[in-house]
Parts: C-alpha cells; structure tokens; sequence
C-alpha cells in the first residue's frame, strides 16, 4: 500500500495548479457575480486535456486515470468550484456514460468532439418530480419507424443551455417501472430539444444549470444508447463513478477553503496578535486539515478501486458523503475564522460557502448515500447470517 501519488500525478497536480491560478482566478468572481458559463475557457481546457480526461487516446481523449481524474478536478475546486462542477458534469456523466456504455460507432462519432472540447455534454436524469427517486422518472420515449419520440422535460441539468450533446435518460415501457429506462443520445439541434428556465443559483453560479424540454423530440434508433430497459442500472452505474469526481471537488474545494482560513488567520490581528495564535482558531485549522486528508483519502481510495475494475457504488458512496460533508463545515469554519470579512465579496469565504453546499446534494443527497451505504452494510450482514444459520 502506498498512499503517494506517483511522479506524473504530482506533475499533473501542479500543471492543473498553475492554469487555475493563471486562467481562472483572476476571473471567478466576475463569473460568478455575471453567472457567466465561461465558454471562452473551454479550448484552453481541452489543450489541458480537462475535457476528456478519462476519454481513451482511441478518441482523442487524455487516458487518464481515476485518480489522475481527481487530482485535476481537486485543483479546478481548489480556485472554481463552479467550473470543476462543468467540467465534472462532462467528464464524469455525459463522455463517461457514453465511453460506458455506447457502441464502438457512438463513441467514434460522440466522443472526439466531446475530448477536443468542440462540443459540450449534458446529462438528464432529474426531473421536476424525481430527483433521489430518480426511478419515478415521467420523460417518455416511444418507438416508431423512424426513431424514438421522446417527451417531456429535465430540471437542474448541468449544461442545460450551453450542452451540444445531452444523455437522456427516458421511460421506455412504463410497465415495468425502473427496468423500462433507457438512455438515448440526443444532439443539439434536434427538432423538439429546447433549454428552458436557467436556474439563479445561490452558488456553483458559473456552471450553467437549466430546465430541458423535449417536445416529440424524434431521435434516431442508432442514438438509443446501451441496452433499452437498462438505462436505470446504467445511470446509476455512471452515478458510482461521478461521485468519486464530486467527491475529489469537495476535497478541493475544503483545500482551497482552509488555505484561505489559515492565509488569513496568520495576517488578521486581534488583542495585539495574530489570531492564528489563539487556539480556539489553530483547533478548527487542525480538524479542517485532518478531516481533508481523511476526505482525500477515502476518495483516491474509491478511484483506486474503479482504476482497479471493482465494484466502488459503497467507497464512492462513503467518499461522496464524508468529503461533501466535511467541505461544508471547513467552508463555514473559513467564514467564521475570517470574521465579519467572511460576509463580504472581498474575500474568498462567503463564495466558498455558497458554492458548497450543493455537494451534499447532487450526484445523490447525503440521505441517499447513507441510505446506499446502509442498504448494502444490513444486506451483507444478513447474507452472512443466513450462512451461518445453513
Ligand atoms: C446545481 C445543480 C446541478 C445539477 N446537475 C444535474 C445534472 O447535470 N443532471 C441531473 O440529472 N441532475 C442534476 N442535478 C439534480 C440533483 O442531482 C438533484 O437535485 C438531487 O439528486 C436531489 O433531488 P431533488 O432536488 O429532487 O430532491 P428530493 O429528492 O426531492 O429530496 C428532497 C430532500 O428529501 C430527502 N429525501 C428524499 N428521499 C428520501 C428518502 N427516501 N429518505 C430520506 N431522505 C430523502 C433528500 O435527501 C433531500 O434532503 C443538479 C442539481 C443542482 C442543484
């Protein structure tokens, strides 16, 4: 076991590092104020390899690993965790859906332009009514000669307005329930595809969030993508994966926070010294460093096990859920250390703390991921139960 990264992760590191202070700093509280999607970002993302960082060569992508996957998006979140979550969104859901599960003939059409970053992905699983009960989904999509006929609408979808290539997820026989999902592959530009309302966020506000409309929206049968009835399983299959990203953004986004915190703590005086000196301060520095490196080591533990090809739903699920939580109250330390400051745009804290508490909703509520962990720690139990007892 060795819990360093290797050579090229810590290059990787300070590459992705040195871009985010050169490209992105300078700009995140203009994006943020203007809720501005920072299209102009996006090439120089791609020459980074940001925009298919776990695309194989074959498709022009970066290769990367999932861990090498995590170190990047802990740096983007470490300045912008509004862009990590873009980036996570297109990396993590859209291109990972379609190098999972699409047909050598998808991935050769959908995934260059995806890892070039000539075109921006999508992926719609949440409607207004299901979003942890994701299964109760309503979007249809009905078989005729020339395709699928796909109706009804998405919320909160990242790259709702600026996507060129959305994965759908649609009922496909109603009478079955979660096994009568599928998932298609629908383009910009398809007759029947519309952004709708972009959400005003109370943070990630540089990513661009937005409703999804489909209206006899007619695709094309080469465009339903992997097995029909099997979109649910799928989904969350790519949802295992995406975690471990949304949870490498809360370790960047706790990193940059505490920075902050600890930046700050050693500069600001009060009663004549620098409050880093008083301990009710240096305890919350300690326990914000140690829950990060807990956080960040459950997470490359999870990236680990996908690079290894194991089953991680659990150690993305626990890595989701302790990092997301443990970024909330380093981001709420991070105000409180920096004092009545933490409360104004001057400084980094108040947006950190904005920013962050969608982590412990999307990709899976932390209800949901205690929900997963326990569903599987009771299962195991009493399968071992049932094999002692025979
Ligand atoms: C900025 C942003 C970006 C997003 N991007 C995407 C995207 O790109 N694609 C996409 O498909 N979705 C996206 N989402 C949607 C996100 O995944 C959902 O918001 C999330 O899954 C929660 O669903 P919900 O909002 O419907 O909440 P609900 O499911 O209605 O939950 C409300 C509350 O009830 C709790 N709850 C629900 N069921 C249970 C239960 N059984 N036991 C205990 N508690 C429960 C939840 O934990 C939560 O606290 C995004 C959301 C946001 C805000």
């Amino acid at each position: 076991m060795d819990f360093r990264l290797a050579e090229p992760q810590q290059m990787l590191r300070r590459a992705v590092r040195e871009f985010a202070e050169a490209e992105i700093r300078p700009f995140v509280l203009e994006w943020d104020e203007r809720q501005h999607f920072p299209t102009e970002l996006i090439p120089k993302l791609a020459a980074m390899g940001l925009m298919g960082v776990q695309i194989p060569d074959e498709y022009g992508g970066a290769g990367m690993s999932a861990v090498d996957y995590c170190v990047a998006i802990e740096e983007l979140a470490r300045v912008c965790p509004g862009v990590a979550l873009s980036v996570q969104a297109h990396n993590g859901l859209c291109a990972a859906h379609i190098n999972k599960f699409g047909t050598p003939a998808q991935k050769a059409r959908f995934l260059p332009p995806l890892a070039a970053g000539r075109q921006i992905g999508a992926w719609g699983l949440t409607e207004a009514s299901s979003g942890s009960d994701a299964g109760s989904m309503r979007t249809s999509a009905s078989r005729n000669p020339d395709g699928w006929l796909l109706n009804g609408a998405k919320v909160f979808t990242t790259h709702g307005r600026v996507g060129d290539v959305y994965v759908i997820m649609a009922v496909t026989d109603p009478s079955v329930g979660k096994k009568g999902v599928s998932a298609f592959i629908v383009e910009k530009g398809t007759p029947g595809l519309r952004s709708g309302k972009k959400e005003n966020k109370l943070g990630m506000r540089a990513s661009d969030t937005s409703e999804v409309i489909l209206e006899d929206c007619l695709v094309p049968h080469d465009q339903l993508l992997g097995t029909e009835g099997s979109g649910f399983i799928e989904a969350m299959q790519v949802l295992d994966a995406g975690r471990i990203g949304i949870a490498a953004l809360s370790v960047g986004l706790a990193q940059g926070a505490y920075e902050a915190s600890l930046t700050y703590a050693i500069q600001r005086h009060s009663f004549g010294r620098p409050i880093a000196s008083f301990q009710a301060i240096q305890w919350k520095l300690a326990d914000n460093a140690t829950h990060i490196d807990a956080a960040r080591l459950l997470t490359y533990r999870a990236a680990s096990g996908q690079d290894a090809g194991e089953t991680v739903t659990i150690a993305s699920a626990m890595a989701k859920l302790f990092a997301s939580e443990i970024a909330v109250r380093v981001a709420e330390d991070c105000v409180q250390i920096h004092g009545g400051y933490g409360f104004v745009k001057d400084y980094p804290a108040e947006k950190y703390f904005r920013d962050v508490k969608l982590l412990t909703i999307g990709e899976g509520t932390s209800e949901v991921q205690r929900m997963v962990i326990a569903r599987h720690l009771v299962r195991s139990a009493m399968q071992q139960d049932t094999a002692a007892a025979i």
